[in-house]
């Protein structure tokens, strides 16, 4: 269903103690200041999922989210966590196919499929990202890319059960650089991805789907980009480990 989300996307960052002060933080203030239905979301490192969502507590107005799933349920997968354990936790979200997991992890679509069906699978909510890289973008073929990356992706699915799949278009050139696209840059390629998921399945099944924009968005650009008729919120990775930022992030969500 198509909601206005943002997700805090933490990375590997914070001590567990940290962690917990930065929480305590963002649930005292989005319940004292954010005024919309907006889902907000923390995508925290694996060892805090449990800590983080008993902190939140039950019905909590801020969800926790995990950064990464195997594409294997059970074995000798050292180091692996399936969606199925988190499902068993009560995570409800997982981040799948960031360009850094693609970049140095070597994560490809096809490794991505089986992630995606995964954590489906389990009823987890997969946030799927993707995006070109500079080169790609200077050369012109940006819109070519993302297409191709969601199709190889998520085009398996069934009208269905797309709708329970969140995208997060993230251009890598602005993953951390403090470049943002521009606003009218994001709402381009977010109708270009929900046109392409129309062609697929049905325009009123594109139109259900949410869309977020990630790459360098803050406090003061966060109105401007969730404005946009396409762009559902967003995607944030350094701005969301401060909480007064990542509040004022949320409230940019009309
Ligand atoms: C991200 O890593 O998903 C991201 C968008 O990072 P940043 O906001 O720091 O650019």
């Amino acid at each position: 269903m198509r909601k206005k989300i943002v997700a805090g996307n933490w990375k590997m960052n914070k001590t567990l103690e940290e962690a917990h002060a930065l929480v305590a933080e963002l649930t005292g203030m989005v319940a004292d200041e954010v005024k919309t239905p907006t889902e907000v979301v923390v995508c925290v490192p694996f060892p805090y999922l449990l800590p983080i969502k008993n902190q939140l507590g039950a019905g909590a107005r801020v969800k926790v989210g995990a950064q990464n799933c195997s594409e294997h349920e059970w074995g000798a997968y050292t180091g692996e966590t399936s969606a199925t354990m988190l499902a068993s936790a009560g995570i409800p979200y997982v981040i799948l196919g960031h360009s850094e997991r693609r970049q140095y992890f070597g994560e490809n679509s096809s490794l991505l499929v089986k992630k995606i069906d995964r954590a489906l699978g389990q009823k987890l909510t997969p946030i799927f990202c993707c995006g070109e890289p500079l080169e790609v973008r200077e050369k012109g073929t940006h819109e070519g890319l993302v297409k191709q990356q969601v199709e190889e992706a998520l085009f398996h699915l069934s009208a269905e059960v797309i709708q329970k799949v969140v995208i997060a278009y993230e251009p890598v050139w602005a993953i951390g650089t403090g470049k943002t696209a521009s606003s009218q840059q994001a709402q381009d390629m977010h109708a270009v991805i929900r046109q392409h998921l129309a062609g697929k399945f049905g325009p009123s099944v594109a139109q259900d789907i949410s869309i977020l924009y990630g790459g360098s968005v803050k406090a003061d650009n966060a109105k401007e980009l969730f404005a946009q008729p396409d762009v559902d919120g967003g995607l944030v990775g350094g701005a969301s480990l401060k909480s007064r930022e990542f509040v004022e992030i949320v409230k940019g969500v009309a």
